[in-house]
């Protein structure tokens, strides 16, 4: 975790308690999750502060779920959880649920009411809401606050074997109606809620509010150093109080700054929506910012990780670039992808003097930055090419190195060829380009003499496999759809994909799979969708490479 820069705020902390013996040196750090979507890349910073800390510090790291939201929480979610995590490379040390202690923390809501911290208000949510005051202004006593401990006590056994409807009663903490942190002023810690468990079923028909849980669940687990995002400070008194009443574990609750990044929204609540409203296909859709999403669109965990390192802890809030996640991306895929040819807009290429039906097999390099160059793989060569559209133009400008009349450039791994006539249809759109090889200019035994400066991609028609690519762009169009007026859906990007059904890539890709990592030269970076099949190929961009072409355009 530490970076460049030194150590962060919270492996200061850590290294500090252990240097002073805080609970034996022990490190329990925990992922606490609301099973209520798929994981986003905003959470993955918080997996890799929280197991990260805990692997440098000899500790482990507890996976629970907060499920204390009974309509919201699905098993769906619970598996999509645990898989993302492991496939970001962690593995906890105990997988718990909030729901595993509802026994325990009804014991501590009874110990509250016995010590006269805690009452059963009938007030509407409206009367409560009008008690608490405002910020600048203290709130007032409810006529509930003075019921005796029995009544309490007889009044919340009756809560929970529900003799009373939904809001007709809550158990709120006894705190301080005047207190400074809106937060203190008497808390509901218990709702009635009838509604069905994912899993305690209708075991429960009360339910704590995530104040009167989380801190509870740290506790139940012995968890040292409870890490959490900046929104939850103001909760911090409350964390404490209760812990201290309850005279329970004392974990600590510490800090950070979310991750934000733009051009996305990151809130499960709205991440629904899409997926509800069909804006996007599924909640692993290639655009989304889940972790699921970024893994179908060829993330690797490795890509991702670095990037929440990168990132860094901190306690102030800023927005990352998009721009820095693909950076990260670009950097790892570039030492573990395969380079390969595939054509996205085909155009035949026919070489004029290589004998029809003649076949040879040239060597593709797999990858320049690899060790030992990745290896090879064979490379079928026949007289017709597929080659890539934009690589001709029938009025080459000056700097153009590809292909044109009378212009020569070398097939990748192949030979030297020149154009020496096109073909057109009735449009004038160019359909066939004609070409003459030179034998002798062969790739790694060029004796030609011949100089050409570009290099294209190609894939050899009898040999290609036809292919999906799937071309996707920012899901919206400004840098901050949350915080723009009207609805954020008001801003999705509608070009964000893009389908190619005809493409062509090389025969080494048959047997691709979901979790391959590939360089399309001069495309991009692409991996096979989930949708792949053997007989149909699909693949996403997960990320575009820098065109040299494109830049030299925009300067001129
Ligand atoms: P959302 O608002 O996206 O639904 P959440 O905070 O409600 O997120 P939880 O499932 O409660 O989601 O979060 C689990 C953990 O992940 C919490 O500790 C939370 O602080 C952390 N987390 C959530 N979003 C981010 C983020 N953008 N950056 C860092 N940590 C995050
Ligand atoms: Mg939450």
């Amino acid at each position: 975790m530490s970076t460049e820069k030194g150590p962060n705020f919270l492996e200061e902390i850590i290294a500090e308690d252990i240097k002073n013996g805080k609970h034996g040196g022990r490190v329990l750090t925990r992922f606490p999750p609301e099973p209520n979507g798929y994981l986003h890349i905003g959470h993955s910073k918080s997996i890799c502060v929280n197991f990260g800390l805990a692997q440098e510090f000899g500790g482990t790291t507890n996976l629970r779920f907060d499920d204390t939201n009974p309509e919201k929480e699905e098993t769906e979610y619970v598996e999509s959880i645990m898989a993302d995590v492991k496939w970001l490379g962690f593995q906890w040390a105990n997988v718990f649920y909030a729901s595993d202690y509802f026994d325990q923390i009804y014991e501590f809501a009874v110990t509250l009411i016995k010590h006269g911290l805690a009452y059963v208000d009938d007030s509407t949510a409206e009367q409560i809401a009008a008690q608490k005051g405002t910020p600048t202004e203290p709130g007032t006593h409810g006529p509930y606050r003075d019921r005796s401990v029995e009544e309490n006590l007889d009044l919340f056994t009756r809560m929970k074997n529900g003799e009373y409807k939904d809001g007709e009663k809550v158990l709120r903490a006894k705190i301080d109606m005047s207190s400074p942190n809106m937060h203190m002023r008497d808390p509901i810690m218990y709702r009635i809620k009838h509604a069905h468990h994912h899993r305690t079923g209708d075991k429960w028909c009360i339910y704590p509010m995530y104040d009167f849980a989380h801190g509870q669940c740290d506790s139940i687990e012995k968890i040292t150093h409870s890490i959490c995002t900046l929104e939850f400070e103001v909760h911090k008194p409350l964390y404490e109080w209760f812990i201290e009443q309850l005279e329970i574990f004392p974990s600590k609750q510490y800090e950070f700054a979310r991750l934000n990044l733009n051009y996305t929204v990151m809130s499960k609540r709205k991440l629904l929506q899409l997926v509800k409203e069909g804006y996007v296909n599924s909640w692993d859709d290639p655009r989304m910012p889940t972790i699921s999403g970024l893994r179908r669109r060829g993330y690797s965990p490795e890509a991702i990780r670095n990037f929440a390192t990168r990132v860094g802890v901190a306690r102030r809030e800023n927005i990352i670039d998009v721009g820095f996640l693909e950076f990260c991306v670009r950097e790892d895929l570039n030492k573990r992808a395969n380079r390969v040819m595939a054509v996205l807009d085909p155009i035949k290429l026919v070489i004029t003097n290589y004998p029809e039906g003649q076949e040879e097999t040239l060597i593709g390099e797999n990858n320049p930055e690899a060790e030992n160059h990745g290896g090879t793989r064979p490379l079928p060569f026949s007289n017709e090419l597929w080659i890539e559209r934009e690589d001709f133009m029938v009025e080459p400008p000056k700097k153009f190195f590809r292909l044109g009349p009378g212009l020569s450039v070398r097939l990748k791994h192949a030979y030297i060829v020149r154009c020496d006539e096109f073909k057109v249809d009735e449009n004038n759109n160019v359909t066939e380009i004609h070409c003459t090889y030179f034998p002798e200019s062969k790739s790694g035994s060029d004796t030609s003499g011949i100089v050409v400066k570009g290099v294209i991609h190609w894939v050899s028609a009898k040999h290609a496999l036809p292919a999906e690519i799937r071309l996707y762009d920012r899901l919206f169009n400004v840098e901050d759809p949350s915080s723009e007026e009207g609805d954020f859906k008001d801003f999705i990007n509608k070009d964000s994909l893009e389908v190619i059904t005809n493409a062509y890539v090389e025969p080494s890709l048959k047997d691709s799979k979901p979790g391959d990592y590939f360089q399309f030269i001069r495309k991009g970076y692409f991996c096979p969708d989930t949708d792949s099949t053997s007989s149909k190929l699909v693949f996403n961009r997960t990320v575009t490479l820098k065109d040299a072409w494109a830049k030299e355009q925009k300067k001129d």
